[in-house]
């Protein structure tokens, strides 16, 4: 059976980008295809990536936080932990989101068609879903398809114990020992989250220091608690083998910081980067350019080089954020209805949901001296903020980096209990155009952690007065 259906605008892929472009066309009025291969709208987000992750985080923050009361004088026993019934609270919280999104798309009577989309000319797309077909005629197309896990050549993929990042999100039990190999974000993510839980974790990274793209001295409070709790944290570290031995696997390692034994694990995730899914979708049948990394290179209106096809999120380009996609899906869709509009955005935060977590935006110290861009700055420790050390949790850095001509805020990275949320006040600040100063005359509640960012706007004008 196929059937053709006709359209204004073609999304291919539902994750944080293809939605946002979908409803946002819609909204403008426009009659909209939305194709998804999976059963369910939301994308790696939603499903395998910034929901289920968190919600495993929280649980394994509880579990450390009643720990670390224990020589504060509330102890509480041995946690028990039944992962039957943690997967499906987190596949509640799934479920909540994802649902929420069909009913938004059927509101918005949105077309939505589940199956492979492959684009067949420059304006037709051919979808194949389990029973049915459709070609899908359009005027416009979104290229919204994401990316996958990059795999490791000659490792031994069917072993049970070998997992990606969906894997590891499925709790299939607690593995004694585990292996994480890449010490990125969704790697050290996930130790975060098997630490918690009982694993004795091993981190393996092939640079020179765990989540190559922040400042080292944001890092070290995060590679201090590590090192202390982890089995070890091996970096300037490759994974050369990986061979099977019944249940387990056996790792042999290689580089500079590597031990000189092979070890022997009950789980490996491999998280050692993603990959455009740019090859995927045929894009070539309607003359799209594709890079040779698998990127589909856009404009500042994220316009493909064929113009009436655009493409958005993970596909076209990093950081592979999803916020960055959902931003960029705003744009592609306002710019098909002919408002002005285009990609302005100064920053895309980013954030290491690990225990302590990372976050930074703008400028880094290490970019900042390959440009040679000059720049000041001013560092706050958290061991002299009083609600850190009320938190129980003085492990953090504020730091601030700002023009030494005109004292406008550059970049910020912050380490510590929920830097996350505290970084959007200096993002806000970035595209405001504020300096220390804003910074330093705004008001911020007492105690709270948000104030060590007008203490370190304090540090760096010389005003401190007093810090608590
Ligand atoms: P995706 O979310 O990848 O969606 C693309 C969709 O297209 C998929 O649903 C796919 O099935 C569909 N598709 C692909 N090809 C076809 C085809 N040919 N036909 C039909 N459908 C197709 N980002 C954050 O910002 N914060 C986080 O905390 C965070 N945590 C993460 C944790 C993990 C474990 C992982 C893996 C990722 C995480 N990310 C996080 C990254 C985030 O998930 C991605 O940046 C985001 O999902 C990208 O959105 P997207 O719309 O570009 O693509």
């Amino acid at each position: 059976e196929e059937s053709v259906v006709e359209c204004d605008t073609l999304v291919l892929g539902a994750g944080p980008g293809g939605y946002t472009a979908a409803f946002r066309a819609a909204d403008l009025g426009q009659k909209i295809v939305l194709v998804e291969r999976y059963p369910v709208l939301g994308g790696v987000c939603l499903n395998v990536g910034c929901i289920p992750s968190k919600a495993l985080l929280h649980a394994a923050r509880v579990v450390t936080d009643a720990a670390d009361m224990s020589d504060r004088g509330i102890r509480f026993g041995e946690p028990e932990i039944d992962t039957v019934r943690l997967n499906e609270w987190k596949q509640d919280v799934v479920n909540k989101l994802t649902d929420g999104l069909s009913a938004l798309a059927r509101a918005r009577r949105i077309t939505v068609l589940h199956g492979i989309g492959q684009f067949s000319d420059s304006h037709e797309v051919e979808v194949s879903g389990q029973k049915e077909k459709w070609r899908v005629r359009f005027k416009n197309a979104i290229i919204a398809a994401g990316s996958s896990a990059v795999k490791l050549p000659g490792f031994p993929y069917g072993h049970p114990a070998l997992v990606d990042s969906t894997g590891a999100l499925q709790l299939d039990g607690i593995p004694g020992r585990m292996l994480v190999i890449g010490g990125g974000i969704i790697g050290l993510e996930m130790a975060c989250v098997y630490d918690a839980l009982g694993s004795r974790v091993t981190v393996a990274e092939f640079s020179e220091g765990i989540i190559p793209s922040a400042d080292r001295d944001v890092i070290s409070p995060l590679l201090e608690r590590i090192t202390g709790r982890y089995e070890a944290v091996y970096t300037g570290t490759r994974v050369a083998r990986l061979e099977e031995s019944g249940k387990q696997l056996v790792a042999t390692f290689e580089g500079v910081g590597a031990p000189a034994k092979p070890q022997t694990f009950d789980q490996v995730l491999v998280a050692v980067g993603r990959h455009p899914n740019g090859r995927s979708v045929g894009a070539e049948k309607a003359g799209v350019m594709i890079d040779e990394r698998g990127f589909i290179p856009v404009n500042r209106r994220q316009q493909t080089n064929i113009p009436h096809i655009y493409a958005i999120g993970d596909i076209c380009g990093e950081p592979m954020l999803a916020h960055k996609a959902s931003y960029e899906g705003r744009i592609a869709a306002e710019a098909i209805a002919g408002l002005q509009t285009e990609y302005d955005a100064l920053t895309v935060p980013s954030v290491a949901y690990t225990d302590p977590e990372i976050a930074w935006m703008g400028l880094t110290e290490r970019e900042a001296d390959k440009k040679g861009i000059p720049y000041e700055k001013s560092v706050f420790p958290w061991n002299a903020s009083g609600r850190a050390l009320t938190m129980g949790r003085p492990d953090g850095v504020t730091k601030l980096l700002w023009s030494r001509q005109d004292g406008r805020l550059l970049g910020a990275a912050i380490a510590g209990t929920n830097a996350g949320e505290l970084l959007s006040e200096t993002t806000l600040a970035l595209e405001m155009g504020a300096d220390l100063e804003d910074i330093a005359l705004t008001m911020h509640p007492h105690p709270s952690l948000s104030e060590t960012v007008l203490f370190a706007s304090e540090v760096g004008l010389g005003t401190v007065t007093d810090l608590y």
